[in-house]
């Protein structure tokens, strides 16, 4: 199972990614997370990084092209792979299926989560992770049991990047950059629309029914 999870910042798409894994047992390549592993090791490709993120802009299309091409040649791969937060641009996605078709594979599904502004704003700014485990939660929606606390034990944070000022920048550019590509995923006649407005287990099973009928 080959799948995108398109959307803007906060729509779910790492939340969903968690049952995705669990389900067809391939893994998630998040370019944000692999970004920001690169900028806490200090990596050339971390420094290079660092300023756009923290600003919430794009990261150059060549250095995470560069990095998904690596990842997806990687064996546990071999089996299907979750893109989350990849692609981003219409040059990102051109470059990606020139990859798949080098590799002789395609997609089989670019689920488009879909939701609304304020709703966005309010789950970045209320979203926290856990340092130690990568487990996502929200302080409303998707509360940990002791507070302020993973279920590891480890205290959880939030993202420098889940600040408001940084949350409109971020959806700015969502909206002039990472947009067009619902239509360019249409006109592939892969896009699956789902509502990401409806509660973590309903866009859950959306996504379970669409893929399945697919
Ligand atoms: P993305 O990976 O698209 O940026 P996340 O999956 O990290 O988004 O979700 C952003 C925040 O919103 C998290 O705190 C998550 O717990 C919460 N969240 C995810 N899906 C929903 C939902 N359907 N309803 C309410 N909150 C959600
Ligand atoms: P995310 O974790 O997906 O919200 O991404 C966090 C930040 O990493 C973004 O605001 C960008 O600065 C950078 N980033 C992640 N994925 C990409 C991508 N595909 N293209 C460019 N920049 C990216």
């Amino acid at each position: 199972m080959n799948l995108i999870l398109l959307g803007p910042p906060g729509a779910g798409k790492g939340t969903q990614a968690q049952y995705l894994i669990e389900r067809y047992g391939i893994p998630q390549i998040s370019t944000g997370d692999m970004l920001r592993a690169a900028v806490k090791a200090g990596t050339p490709m971390g420094v290079k990084a660092k300023e756009c993120m923290a600003s919430g802009a794009l990261v150059p299309d060549e250095v995470v092209i560069g990095i998904v091409k690596d990842r997806l040649q990687e064996p546990d791969c071999g089996k299907g792979f979750i893109l989350d937060g990849f692609p981003r641009t219409v040059a990102q996605a051109d470059a990606l299926q020139g990859c798949l078709d080098q590799l002789g594979r395609g997609l089989d599904g670019v689920i488009a989560l879909q939701v609304d502004e304020d709703a966005l704003v309010e789950r970045l700014t209320g979203r926290r992770s856990c340092p130690a485990c990568g487990l996502g939660y929200h302080i409303k929606f998707d509360p940990p049991t002791v507070a302020d606390t993973c279920r590891c034990g480890t205290g959880l944070v939030q993202r420098d990047d889940d600040r408001e000022e940084t949350i409109r920048k971020r959806l700015q550019v969502y909206r002039e950059q990472t947009m067009p590509l619902i239509e360019y995923y249409q006109q592939a006649e892969s896009l699956i629309v789902v509502d990401g407005m409806l509660e973590i287990e309903t866009v859950r099973d959306d996504i379970q029914a669409a893929l399945q009928a697919g």
